[in-house]
Protein backbone atom coordinates (compact mmCIF):
# COMPACT_ATOMS: atom_id res chain seq x y z
CA UNK A 1 0.00 0.00 0.00
CA UNK A 2 1.46 3.15 -1.09
CA UNK A 3 1.86 6.11 1.55
CA UNK A 4 -0.60 8.14 -0.14
CA UNK A 5 -3.55 5.86 1.17
CA UNK A 6 -2.35 5.37 4.55
CA UNK A 7 -5.19 5.87 7.05
CA UNK A 8 -4.00 7.34 10.66
CA UNK A 9 -4.97 4.61 12.65
CA UNK A 10 -6.86 7.70 14.95
CA UNK A 11 -10.29 7.04 14.64
CA UNK A 12 -12.05 9.11 11.83
CA UNK A 13 -15.12 11.64 12.58
CA UNK A 14 -17.94 10.31 11.33
CA UNK A 15 -18.67 13.75 9.31
CA UNK A 16 -15.39 14.52 7.48
CA UNK A 17 -16.93 17.99 6.59
CA UNK A 18 -19.66 19.84 5.21
CA UNK A 19 -19.48 23.08 2.50
CA UNK A 20 -22.25 25.48 0.52
CA UNK A 21 -26.05 25.71 2.01
CA UNK A 22 -28.87 24.10 2.83
CA UNK A 23 -32.36 24.89 1.06
CA UNK A 24 -30.82 23.79 -2.28
CA UNK A 25 -29.81 20.55 -3.99
CA UNK A 26 -27.90 18.05 -1.15
CA UNK A 27 -24.37 16.29 -2.82
CA UNK A 28 -24.05 13.30 0.19
CA UNK A 29 -20.87 11.54 -0.33
CA UNK A 30 -20.20 8.28 1.27
CA UNK A 31 -16.64 7.27 1.94
CA UNK A 32 -14.79 3.71 3.31
CA UNK A 33 -18.21 2.28 3.45
CA UNK A 34 -15.89 -0.72 3.13
CA UNK A 35 -13.07 -0.05 5.53
CA UNK A 36 -10.27 -1.23 3.31
CA UNK A 37 -10.90 1.23 0.74
CA UNK A 38 -9.78 4.41 2.27
CA UNK A 39 -9.20 6.04 -0.91
CA UNK A 40 -12.36 7.58 -1.24
CA UNK A 41 -11.88 9.10 2.07
CA UNK A 42 -8.79 10.95 0.61
CA UNK A 43 -10.50 12.70 -1.96
CA UNK A 44 -13.43 13.70 -0.23
CA UNK A 45 -10.80 15.69 2.40
CA UNK A 46 -8.94 16.74 -0.73
CA UNK A 47 -12.17 18.26 -2.17
CA UNK A 48 -13.36 19.55 0.95
CA UNK A 49 -10.19 21.48 1.52
CA UNK A 50 -10.06 22.77 -2.07
CA UNK A 51 -13.40 24.36 -1.98
CA UNK A 52 -12.81 25.96 1.39
CA UNK A 53 -9.50 27.08 0.24
CA UNK A 54 -10.60 28.90 -2.21
CA UNK A 55 -14.22 29.73 -0.78
CA UNK A 56 -16.85 28.20 -3.76
CA UNK A 57 -19.68 29.64 -3.84
CA UNK A 58 -22.14 26.66 -3.55
CA UNK A 59 -25.92 26.59 -4.79
CA UNK A 60 -26.48 23.63 -2.52
CA UNK A 61 -24.20 21.71 0.37
CA UNK A 62 -21.94 18.74 0.22
CA UNK A 63 -21.86 16.48 2.59
CA UNK A 64 -19.33 14.14 3.40
CA UNK A 65 -19.83 10.88 5.73
CA UNK A 66 -17.00 8.09 6.58
CA UNK A 67 -18.56 4.75 6.53
CA UNK A 68 -16.97 1.96 8.39
CA UNK A 69 -14.35 3.65 10.60
CA UNK A 70 -13.34 0.70 12.72
CA UNK A 71 -12.71 -0.96 9.51
CA UNK A 72 -10.40 1.76 8.52
CA UNK A 73 -8.23 1.93 11.57
CA UNK A 74 -7.96 -1.89 11.15
CA UNK A 75 -7.38 -1.90 7.25
CA UNK A 76 -10.01 -4.41 6.62
CA UNK A 77 -13.36 -4.46 4.59
CA UNK A 78 -15.46 -5.29 7.20
CA UNK A 79 -15.04 -6.56 11.25
CA UNK A 80 -18.51 -8.52 11.91
CA UNK A 81 -20.89 -8.39 8.49
CA UNK A 82 -20.31 -6.02 5.36
CA UNK A 83 -22.02 -2.44 6.19
CA UNK A 84 -22.72 -2.55 2.42
CA UNK A 85 -25.08 -5.13 2.87
CA UNK A 86 -26.89 -4.52 5.88
CA UNK A 87 -29.38 -1.38 4.29
CA UNK A 88 -32.73 -3.54 4.00
CA UNK A 89 -35.92 -1.76 5.76
CA UNK A 90 -36.12 -5.29 8.12
CA UNK A 91 -32.79 -4.11 9.12
CA UNK A 92 -32.93 -0.74 10.18
CA UNK A 93 -36.77 -1.45 11.50
CA UNK A 94 -34.63 -3.97 13.86
CA UNK A 95 -32.09 -1.56 14.85
CA UNK A 96 -34.40 0.46 15.56
CA UNK A 97 -35.87 -1.71 17.82
CA UNK A 98 -32.90 -3.15 19.51
CA UNK A 99 -31.05 -1.18 22.12
CA UNK A 100 -27.56 -0.71 21.26
CA UNK A 101 -25.92 -2.43 23.57
CA UNK A 102 -26.25 -5.50 21.91
CA UNK A 103 -24.50 -4.01 18.65
CA UNK A 104 -21.92 -5.53 16.84
CA UNK A 105 -19.18 -3.94 15.14
CA UNK A 106 -20.94 -2.79 11.65
CA UNK A 107 -24.64 -2.49 13.95
CA UNK A 108 -23.19 0.49 15.47
CA UNK A 109 -21.44 1.88 12.19
CA UNK A 110 -24.63 1.44 10.50
CA UNK A 111 -26.37 2.91 13.50
CA UNK A 112 -24.36 6.64 13.61
CA UNK A 113 -24.00 6.57 9.95
CA UNK A 114 -28.26 5.94 9.39
CA UNK A 115 -28.70 8.81 12.09
CA UNK A 116 -26.59 11.13 10.22
CA UNK A 117 -27.96 10.20 6.74
CA UNK A 118 -31.99 10.48 7.70
CA UNK A 119 -32.33 14.35 8.10
CA UNK A 120 -30.53 14.82 4.90
CA UNK A 121 -32.66 11.82 3.08
CA UNK A 122 -35.79 13.88 4.02
CA UNK A 123 -34.66 16.80 2.09
CA UNK A 124 -35.81 17.06 -1.60
CA UNK A 125 -33.07 17.07 -4.78
CA UNK A 126 -30.57 14.72 -2.65
CA UNK A 127 -27.70 12.86 -4.89
CA UNK A 128 -25.41 10.28 -2.67
CA UNK A 129 -22.45 9.53 -4.23
CA UNK A 130 -20.87 6.05 -2.98
CA UNK A 131 -17.13 6.20 -3.49
CA UNK A 132 -15.29 2.42 -3.62
CA UNK A 133 -12.20 0.89 -5.04
CA UNK A 134 -11.25 -2.21 -5.98
CA UNK A 135 -9.15 -5.07 -4.49
CA UNK A 136 -8.38 -5.83 -8.38
CA UNK A 137 -7.07 -4.04 -11.25
CA UNK A 138 -8.87 -2.31 -13.35
CA UNK A 139 -10.49 0.64 -14.87
CA UNK A 140 -13.04 2.96 -12.91
CA UNK A 141 -16.87 2.49 -13.22
CA UNK A 142 -20.18 3.73 -11.75
CA UNK A 143 -22.82 1.58 -10.87
CA UNK A 144 -26.53 1.72 -9.73
CA UNK A 145 -30.02 1.11 -9.81
CA UNK A 146 -31.45 1.77 -13.44
CA UNK A 147 -33.12 5.03 -13.54
CA UNK A 148 -33.52 7.53 -16.08
CA UNK A 149 -31.86 10.02 -13.27
CA UNK A 150 -29.16 8.05 -12.37
CA UNK A 151 -28.48 7.35 -15.61
CA UNK A 152 -28.18 11.41 -16.37
CA UNK A 153 -25.92 11.33 -13.19
CA UNK A 154 -23.74 8.06 -13.90
CA UNK A 155 -23.10 8.96 -17.62
CA UNK A 156 -21.86 12.50 -16.77
CA UNK A 157 -18.83 10.76 -15.29
CA UNK A 158 -17.46 9.51 -18.68
CA UNK A 159 -16.92 5.90 -17.44
CA UNK A 160 -18.60 2.80 -17.76
CA UNK A 161 -21.98 2.65 -15.92
CA UNK A 162 -22.96 -1.52 -14.76
CA UNK A 163 -26.93 -1.76 -14.46
CA UNK A 164 -28.81 -4.48 -12.63
CA UNK A 165 -25.47 -5.28 -10.24
CA UNK A 166 -29.10 -4.70 -7.26
CA UNK A 167 -30.29 -8.25 -8.76
CA UNK A 168 -27.52 -10.20 -7.75
CA UNK A 169 -26.64 -8.45 -4.39
CA UNK A 170 -29.25 -6.77 -2.04
CA UNK A 171 -28.89 -4.60 0.85
CA UNK A 172 -26.69 -2.03 -0.69
CA UNK A 173 -26.71 1.76 0.68
CA UNK A 174 -27.30 2.86 -2.74
CA UNK A 175 -30.42 0.87 -3.13
CA UNK A 176 -31.87 2.20 0.30
CA UNK A 177 -31.40 5.80 -0.92
CA UNK A 178 -32.15 4.90 -4.45
CA UNK A 179 -35.97 3.71 -2.85
CA UNK A 180 -36.39 7.11 -1.66
CA UNK A 181 -36.44 8.27 -4.96
CA UNK A 182 -33.29 9.71 -4.86
CA UNK A 183 -30.05 9.59 -6.98
CA UNK A 184 -27.69 7.38 -5.79
CA UNK A 185 -24.60 5.74 -7.37
CA UNK A 186 -21.60 3.78 -6.18
CA UNK A 187 -18.12 4.84 -8.33
CA UNK A 188 -15.32 2.27 -7.81
CA UNK A 189 -12.52 4.50 -8.61
CA UNK A 190 -9.52 1.69 -9.57
CA UNK A 191 -7.56 -0.71 -7.46
CA UNK A 192 -7.38 0.16 -3.99
CA UNK A 193 -3.81 0.02 -3.43
CA UNK A 194 -3.04 2.76 -6.75
CA UNK A 195 -2.60 6.47 -5.51
CA UNK A 196 -4.22 7.41 -8.88
CA UNK A 197 -7.63 5.82 -7.58
CA UNK A 198 -7.80 8.62 -5.02
CA UNK A 199 -7.28 11.23 -8.32
CA UNK A 200 -9.86 9.22 -10.03
CA UNK A 201 -12.74 9.45 -6.83
CA UNK A 202 -11.84 12.95 -6.75
CA UNK A 203 -12.25 13.95 -10.13
CA UNK A 204 -15.49 11.93 -9.96
CA UNK A 205 -16.99 13.99 -7.43
CA UNK A 206 -15.86 17.52 -8.40
CA UNK A 207 -17.97 16.02 -11.83
CA UNK A 208 -21.03 14.86 -10.05
CA UNK A 209 -20.60 18.75 -7.82
CA UNK A 210 -21.73 19.88 -11.02
CA UNK A 211 -24.58 16.95 -12.24
CA UNK A 212 -26.30 16.96 -8.72
CA UNK A 213 -26.91 20.59 -9.17
CA UNK A 214 -24.36 21.46 -6.14
CA UNK A 215 -22.10 23.62 -7.83
CA UNK A 216 -22.07 25.39 -10.94
CA UNK A 217 -19.71 24.39 -13.73
CA UNK A 218 -18.60 28.08 -14.18
CA UNK A 219 -17.40 28.26 -10.63
CA UNK A 220 -15.13 25.27 -11.04
CA UNK A 221 -11.96 26.03 -13.17
CA UNK A 222 -10.70 22.30 -13.48
CA UNK A 223 -13.33 20.59 -14.69
CA UNK A 224 -12.73 19.61 -17.91
CA UNK A 225 -9.38 18.26 -16.71
CA UNK A 226 -11.46 15.83 -14.51
CA UNK A 227 -13.46 14.74 -17.07
CA UNK A 228 -10.82 14.06 -18.80
CA UNK A 229 -9.21 12.37 -16.38
CA UNK A 230 -11.97 9.77 -16.40
CA UNK A 231 -12.73 9.79 -19.35
CA UNK A 232 -8.89 8.64 -20.43
CA UNK A 233 -9.16 6.00 -17.53
CA UNK A 234 -12.05 4.87 -19.32
CA UNK A 235 -10.94 4.83 -22.70
CA UNK A 236 -12.37 2.37 -25.05
CA UNK A 237 -15.12 0.21 -22.98
CA UNK A 238 -18.45 0.10 -23.26
CA UNK A 239 -20.79 2.52 -22.28
CA UNK A 240 -23.17 0.43 -19.93
CA UNK A 241 -23.31 -2.82 -18.97
CA UNK A 242 -25.60 -5.38 -17.76
CA UNK A 243 -24.96 -7.34 -14.77
CA UNK A 244 -25.91 -10.50 -16.20
CA UNK A 245 -24.43 -13.15 -13.49
CA UNK A 246 -23.15 -13.19 -9.45
CA UNK A 247 -20.75 -15.88 -8.73
CA UNK A 248 -21.85 -16.78 -5.01
CA UNK A 249 -19.26 -17.90 -2.47
CA UNK A 250 -20.30 -20.48 -0.17
CA UNK A 251 -20.39 -19.47 3.41
CA UNK A 252 -17.72 -22.03 4.57
CA UNK A 253 -15.65 -21.32 1.03
CA UNK A 254 -15.17 -17.89 2.34
CA UNK A 255 -11.68 -17.82 3.36
CA UNK A 256 -10.25 -20.48 0.26
CA UNK A 257 -11.70 -18.88 -2.39
CA UNK A 258 -9.23 -17.73 -4.92
CA UNK A 259 -9.13 -16.34 -8.10
CA UNK A 260 -6.78 -16.72 -10.55
CA UNK A 261 -3.97 -14.59 -9.90
CA UNK A 262 -3.93 -11.48 -12.85
CA UNK A 263 -7.53 -10.76 -14.11
CA UNK A 264 -8.24 -7.04 -14.08
CA UNK A 265 -11.76 -6.07 -14.43
CA UNK A 266 -13.25 -5.74 -17.63
CA UNK A 267 -10.96 -8.42 -18.96
CA UNK A 268 -13.12 -10.37 -21.84
CA UNK A 269 -13.63 -13.99 -20.72
CA UNK A 270 -14.73 -16.89 -23.06
CA UNK A 271 -17.74 -19.49 -22.21
CA UNK A 272 -16.00 -22.07 -19.92
CA UNK A 273 -12.66 -19.49 -18.90
CA UNK A 274 -10.95 -21.05 -15.87
CA UNK A 275 -12.05 -18.34 -13.62
CA UNK A 276 -11.25 -19.37 -9.89
CA UNK A 277 -10.74 -22.15 -7.14
CA UNK A 278 -13.75 -22.44 -4.92
CA UNK A 279 -11.73 -24.71 -2.89
CA UNK A 280 -7.93 -22.25 -2.73
CA UNK A 281 -4.94 -23.99 -4.56
CA UNK A 282 -6.11 -26.06 -7.46
CA UNK A 283 -9.63 -26.96 -5.61
CA UNK A 284 -12.54 -26.79 -7.23
CA UNK A 285 -12.51 -24.66 -10.59
CA UNK A 286 -14.85 -22.46 -11.34
CA UNK A 287 -15.37 -21.32 -14.44
CA UNK A 288 -17.72 -18.89 -16.60
CA UNK A 289 -20.72 -19.93 -17.28
CA UNK A 290 -20.72 -17.71 -20.57
CA UNK A 291 -18.49 -15.13 -22.28
CA UNK A 292 -18.85 -11.62 -21.16
CA UNK A 293 -16.66 -9.37 -19.37
CA UNK A 294 -15.47 -9.96 -15.72
CA UNK A 295 -16.37 -7.50 -13.00
CA UNK A 296 -15.29 -7.60 -9.62
CA UNK A 297 -13.04 -9.93 -9.22
CA UNK A 298 -12.33 -11.05 -5.64
CA UNK A 299 -8.89 -10.24 -4.78
CA UNK A 300 -9.13 -9.72 -0.85
CA UNK A 301 -10.60 -12.52 1.83
CA UNK A 302 -13.66 -11.58 3.19
CA UNK A 303 -17.24 -11.57 1.80
CA UNK A 304 -19.40 -13.97 -0.61
CA UNK A 305 -18.76 -12.22 -4.13
CA UNK A 306 -16.54 -14.20 -5.52
CA UNK A 307 -16.68 -12.06 -8.96
CA UNK A 308 -19.91 -10.57 -11.77
CA UNK A 309 -19.97 -11.63 -15.64
CA UNK A 310 -21.70 -8.39 -17.67
CA UNK A 311 -22.31 -7.99 -21.20
CA UNK A 312 -22.72 -4.33 -22.85
CA UNK A 313 -26.17 -2.97 -22.96
CA UNK A 314 -26.79 -1.48 -26.87
CA UNK A 315 -27.70 1.80 -27.50
CA UNK A 316 -30.71 1.46 -28.85
CA UNK A 317 -32.73 -0.04 -26.14
CA UNK A 318 -31.23 2.39 -23.42
CA UNK A 319 -32.72 4.83 -25.87
CA UNK A 320 -36.13 3.07 -25.85
CA UNK A 321 -36.47 1.96 -22.29
CA UNK A 322 -35.85 5.98 -21.49
CA UNK A 323 -38.72 6.57 -24.50
CA UNK A 324 -40.90 3.79 -22.44
CA UNK A 325 -40.80 4.54 -19.35
CA UNK A 326 -41.47 8.43 -20.05
CA UNK A 327 -44.97 7.25 -21.73
CA UNK A 328 -45.39 5.28 -19.17
CA UNK A 329 -46.24 1.90 -20.83
CA UNK A 330 -46.29 0.04 -17.79
CA UNK A 331 -49.33 1.31 -17.29
CA UNK A 332 -50.90 -1.32 -19.47
CA UNK A 333 -48.94 -4.39 -18.18
CA UNK A 334 -51.78 -5.52 -15.87
CA UNK A 335 -53.73 -6.05 -19.11
CA UNK A 336 -51.09 -8.87 -19.94
CA UNK A 337 -52.17 -12.73 -19.46
CA UNK A 338 -50.47 -13.84 -16.46
CA UNK A 339 -49.59 -10.56 -14.50
CA UNK A 340 -51.05 -9.50 -11.80
CA UNK A 341 -50.93 -6.49 -10.59
CA UNK A 342 -49.75 -6.24 -6.46
CA UNK A 343 -51.40 -3.24 -4.47
CA UNK A 344 -49.33 0.04 -3.85
CA UNK A 345 -50.11 1.82 -7.18
CA UNK A 346 -48.88 -0.97 -9.10
CA UNK A 347 -45.20 -1.03 -8.21
CA UNK A 348 -44.81 -4.81 -7.64
CA UNK A 349 -46.13 -6.92 -10.54
CA UNK A 350 -46.29 -11.14 -9.67
CA UNK A 351 -45.55 -12.80 -13.36
CA UNK A 352 -46.98 -16.49 -13.79
CA UNK A 353 -44.38 -17.71 -15.90
CA UNK A 354 -46.43 -20.55 -17.25
CA UNK A 355 -48.64 -18.12 -19.04
CA UNK A 356 -46.59 -15.10 -19.79
CA UNK A 357 -43.34 -17.31 -20.88
CA UNK A 358 -42.77 -15.04 -23.52
CA UNK A 359 -42.00 -11.94 -22.15
CA UNK A 360 -38.73 -12.20 -20.53
CA UNK A 361 -36.98 -10.22 -18.07
CA UNK A 362 -35.44 -8.19 -20.55
CA UNK A 363 -39.18 -6.68 -21.00
CA UNK A 364 -39.45 -5.62 -17.26
CA UNK A 365 -35.75 -4.27 -17.37
CA UNK A 366 -37.10 -2.15 -20.16
CA UNK A 367 -39.76 -0.59 -18.10
CA UNK A 368 -37.77 -0.27 -15.40
CA UNK A 369 -38.64 -2.75 -13.00
CA UNK A 370 -35.94 -5.05 -11.20
CA UNK A 371 -36.38 -8.50 -10.47
CA UNK A 372 -36.80 -9.34 -6.55
CA UNK A 373 -37.88 -12.93 -6.50
CA UNK A 374 -38.50 -15.70 -7.99
CA UNK A 375 -41.07 -19.20 -6.77
CA UNK A 376 -41.34 -21.82 -8.61
CA UNK A 377 -43.70 -20.73 -11.28
CA UNK A 378 -43.98 -17.05 -9.97
CA UNK A 379 -41.73 -14.45 -10.68
CA UNK A 380 -41.97 -10.64 -8.28
CA UNK A 381 -40.66 -7.78 -10.45
CA UNK A 382 -40.83 -4.03 -8.75
CA UNK A 383 -40.59 -0.49 -10.41
CA UNK A 384 -37.84 1.20 -9.34
CA UNK A 385 -38.54 4.71 -7.75
CA UNK A 386 -38.25 6.69 -10.82
CA UNK A 387 -38.92 10.67 -11.01
CA UNK A 388 -39.78 11.06 -14.47
ZN1 LIG B 1 -16.29 -1.35 -1.77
Amino acid sequence: MGCALEVPAVAMPRVLGRVGRSGGPTLVVTAGIHGNEPAGVRAAQRVLATLRERDTPLTGELVALVGNRAGLAGGVRFVDEDLNRLWTAERLAALRRRPSARDHAEDGEQRELAAELEPLLAREGVTLLDLHSTSGDGPPFALAGDTLQNRRVARALHVPFLLGLEETVRGTLIEHVGALGHVAIVVEGGPSRDPRTVELLESALWVTLVSSGVASEGELPELELHRERLRSAAHGLPAVIEVAHRHEIAPEDERRFEMLPGLAGFARVERGALLAHSGGGRERPVHAPFGGLLLLPRYQSQGRDGFFLGTSVSRAWLALSAAVRRLHLERLLGLLPGVRVEARAGHSLTIDRRIARFFAAELFHLLGYRCREEHGRALVVSRRNERL
